[in-house]
């Protein structure tokens, strides 16, 4: 078995799919060690283990609309792809959504994930409140009146095994979808907020090449205007996908054509592959009033960055206060690399780090990244208060893994 980019190959002793809260219980509290998975679309060990591996897929499955509290409840295995139709059906949202549908609302939430947006915060920050079971095979609900909500939620799968979420929704809404090729980077320096700032979300494109330029991906929601043109570029008339060489029949539609949030806010489909599949990315967040500068550091290295790249994207993140997320009391930038899959890729991830330093980049903790625990440590505050918390949750260690006893030692 193996994750979706086929860069990990699974170790596990044994694989599980339970399919009721009383299995899932017995599973947790007969094992001595035990890994969550959810849908392995993860770049690094995270999701691995040489023992227990257990995947939540086949719980029942619940999407529980609570009008009254504009919140569902939702089986934390499910796809985002499984829950928007149901949310839009009886006319609710959620804030926002990753690039793509596919991943699992739990694997998601446990890593931090994002879309894109300046008012928009990560995904975890939708949850209003989890049921995990604890390491003795216990229930327990965290929700936000805990003090331990803020710690937890992005719990890496240290903090025991979510099988449900409560999760903010709002009336369902409109994206219309532009794309503003070829802008450059200087262009975008000078004006980074501005142009961040364009619409409900927005990434920026670019592959670091000698043009360099890039293209700019606006998602408008409801009745934000839209604008003829941005930074001296005009609407696209053709369809694109992020990776100019790709057909971009994966990706979600185009041209201003109004849609449902879940239809547009994604870059790709549902029923076709995202991205390119041969692939691994990285993705470092810092904060947002660096990125100009940042992007003359990444400028100074792109004839490193460029040939073993297939594209680049930024996205923007609000701050919030949980406190393994990437946008930790930091209006963030994420700063991503889908790279194409080759042995050497870990040396030019560590020069992207390297250029990326000085602004005390934290790691998409889902990508790939060669930082270190005490690096870890010093760039996200909280660290040892988690591990301190988790430790008391979760006495026997039993769902650690070799990742988590590296970048958390
Ligand atoms: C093509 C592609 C596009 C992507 N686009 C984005 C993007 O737009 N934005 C972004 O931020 N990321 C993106 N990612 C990264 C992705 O969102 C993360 O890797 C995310 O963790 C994937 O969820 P998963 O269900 O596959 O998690 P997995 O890789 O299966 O697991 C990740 C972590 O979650 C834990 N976990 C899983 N289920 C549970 C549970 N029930 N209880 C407790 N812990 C659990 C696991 O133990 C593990 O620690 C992308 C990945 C791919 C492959």
């Amino acid at each position: 078995m193996q994750n979706w980019s086929k860069n990990i190959d699974f170790n596990d002793r044994e694989y599980f799919l339970p399919e009721s809260l009383s299995e899932l219980q017995e599973l947790i509290q007969s094992s001595q060690k035990i890994r969550a998975r959810g849908s392995a679309h993860s770049f690094n060990e995270i999701a691995n283990t040489s023992s227990r591996a257990i995947n939540l897929s086949k719980m029942p499955k619940v999407i529980e609309i609570d009008v009254g509290s504009k919140s569902v409840k939702v089986s934390a295995g499910l796809t985002y792809g499984e829950l928007a139709p149901v949310l839009h059906q009886q006319g609710w949202a959620i804030s926002n959504l990753a690039s793509l549908p596919h991943i699992s609302i739990a694997g998601s939430i446990s890593t931090g994930t994002h879309g894109s947006g300046i008012k928009n915060q990560n995904l975890a920050n939708q949850v209003l409140s989890f049921d995990i079971v604890t390491s003795e095979g216990e229930v327990r609900h965290i929700d936000r009146t805990n003090p331990a909500f803020n710690a937890l939620v992005i719990g890496l799968g240290m903090s025991g095994i979510v099988y449900q979420y409560e999760i903010k929704i709002e009336p369902t809404y409109q994206i219309r979808q532009v794309i503003y090729p070829d802008i450059p980077i200087d262009i975008l320096q000078r004006n980074f907020d501005q142009i961040m700032g364009t619409a409900y979300s927005v990434s920026y494109f670019t592959e670091w090449t000698s043009s360099q330029s890039g293209n700019l991906w606006c998602k408008f929601r409801d009745a934000e205007s839209i604008p003829e043109s941005i930074g001296g570029s005009s609407k696209a008339k053709v369809k694109y996908h992020p990776i100019p060489s790709v057909d971009p029949v994966a990706c979600t539609d185009q041209f201003g054509e109004p849609g449902d949030w879940y239809l547009r806010l994604p870059h790709f489909k549902l029923e076709f592959i995202p991205s390119v599949g041969e692939e691994i990315q990285s993705e470092f967040f810092i904060a947002r009033k660096d990125a100009p500068s940042a992007l003359e550091e990444l400028l100074k290295i792109s004839d490193v960055i460029a040939p073993l790249l297939w594209i680049s994207e930024l996205r923007t993140i609000a701050a919030d206060e949980l406190w393994l997320s990437g946008a930790y009391q930091r209006e963030s930038v994420g700063i991503h690399f889908t790279w194409k899959k080759v042995d050497s890729i870990n040396s030019v991830i560590q020069r992207v780090e390297d250029a990326l330093r000085p602004f005390h980049y934290r790691p998409h903790w889902g990508k790939a990244f060669t930082a270190d625990a005490k690096y870890l440590s010093s760039v996200y505050p909280k660290m040892s208060e988690f591990k301190a918390l988790a430790l008391a949750l979760n006495p026997a260690k039993k769902f650690e893994n070799t990742f988590t006893r590296q970048m958390l030692s």
